[in-house]
């Protein structure tokens, strides 16, 4: 018998079974071949605290500390390195980066308004005549993703916890004694579902025929450029409007449109006119003169109707609780929502790291989709 069966192998499907293993008898299901194959696989690998939706906030600075010092058995190098994140402004923008300034104060980011001398002795690239001044936010750091989802996944099975591959769940059937979970290849009960399927977090509920919470996934591409061993040190750069942005990565840089478009759940793939319009951006505001691209992909960043995550048990549907709208900060909050997960699903208090962070629970209630 298991006791909670995990659907999605990415980072919020592992962050959920590490905290949960130590309490019952844990089995992560995975559709793909391997774990963290979608979204978790494409990311920016950003940690910001000025970044999401204000009830996402708490998650993220409450997953610091679990960032900082991972368990030392679960890791074998640091999760966060030094990187320092500018927003960039035009004239017209330097308005957006003070109330962006203000916002970040109230989220505990440490961010100042820097005058163009600063911007340009950080980016020597930039343009004069584009770009007026900038925001930077210099605790911003550089995260270890795939780091992370192996302390995840090291922790998960330390406990004695199973991750299957190869196992996409086909069915859900609720009945007096659990939940009987159908996949490809097997038939498994439990007491406890944990839905951690990303952006098919809906089309899982409707296995279950329990009505979607309204999870949009939106397109959002990236692309690898040349750089040049004089990038590494560059804080990323971020348009004041979200329009671009750009990281060294290595030796290459990491560029983007920031685009936000709405998809359906799939395995998205780029767009030339998406990279293109970027680069086009990217060159207005730098002397970069973008012209190679050396690789290229897209991921789903995956949203619930109020931009906020969706943590907690479905009101008509008891053992089956939803992980799911994790946005564009699934990968920073990983730490902070596996621990809120696993105290909603054991009951009691909240742990005393999240609400001195200010976590509230009645935030990510899927309840508040049910009136
Ligand atoms: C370009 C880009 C940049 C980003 N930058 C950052 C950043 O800098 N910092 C940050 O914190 N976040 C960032 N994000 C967001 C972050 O990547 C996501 O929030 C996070 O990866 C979501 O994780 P997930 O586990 O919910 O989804 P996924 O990684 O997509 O995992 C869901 C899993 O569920 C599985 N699944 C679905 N249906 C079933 C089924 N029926 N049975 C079994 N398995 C199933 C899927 O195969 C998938 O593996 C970025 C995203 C993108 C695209």
């Amino acid at each position: 018998m298991t006791d909670i069966v995990v659907i999605g192998g990415g980072i919020a499907g592992v962050a959920a079974a590490a905290h949960l293993a130590p309490h019952g008898s844990v089995t992560l299901l995975e559709a793909e071949p391997a774990l963290a194959y979608h979204t978790t696989g494409r990311s920016a690998a950003l940690f910001v605290l000025n970044y999401g939706e204000q009830g996402f906030r708490p998650l993220t600075k409450a997953s610091e500390s679990f960032l900082l010092n991972p368990p030392e058995d679960a890791t074998g190098a640091p999760l966060l390195s030094e990187r320092g994140l500018l927003w960039l402004g035009r004239p017209d923008q330097m308005g957006n980066l003070e109330k962006l300034a203000l916002e970040g104060s109230e989220s505990g980011a440490n961010s100042r308004i820097v005058d163009l001398d600063e911007v340009l002795q950080m980016i020597p690239v930039v343009r004069p005549d584009v770009v007026a001044g900038g925001l930077l936010e210099p605790s911003a750091q550089d995260i270890d993703v795939a780091g992370l989802h192996q302390v995840f996944v090291k922790m998960t099975t330390a406990a004695g916890g199973k991750l299957l591959t190869n196992q996409q769940v086909t069915g859900l059937k609720r009945s007096d004694s659990g939940w009987q979970v159908r996949t490809v290849e097997q038939e498994l009960h439990c007491d406890v579902i944990v839905n951690a399927a990303g952006a098919w977090g809906d089309v899982v509920a409707g296995l279950a025929g329990i009505p979607p919470v309204g999870l949009t996934p939106k397109r959002r591409t990236a692309f690898m450029v040349p750089g040049s061993e004089d990038f590494v040190r560059w804080p990323m750069a971020v348009d004041a409007d979200q329009k671009f942005y750009f990281k060294a990565d290595g030796v290459q840089l990491l560029c983007s449109l920031a685009e936000q478009r709405p998809s359906p759940p799939e395995d998205s793939r780029p767009q030339m006119e998406d990279v293109a319009l970027a680069i086009e951006r990217i060159n207005e505001a730098t002397t970069l003169g973008i012209r190679t691209v050396n690789s290229q992909w897209t991921g789903l960043r995956t949203f619930a109707p109020d931009g906020n995550l969706v943590a907690g048990e479905e009101p008509e549907a008891p053992g089956f609780f939803w992980l799911v709208g994790q946005g564009g900060t699934g990968i920073q909050a990983a730490p902070g929502y596996g621990a809120l997960l696993a105290s909603l699903v054991l009951g009691g208090d909240l742990p005393d790291e999240l609400a001195g962070a200010g976590v509230d629970p009645a935030v990510t209630d899927p309840s508040r989709f049910r009136s």
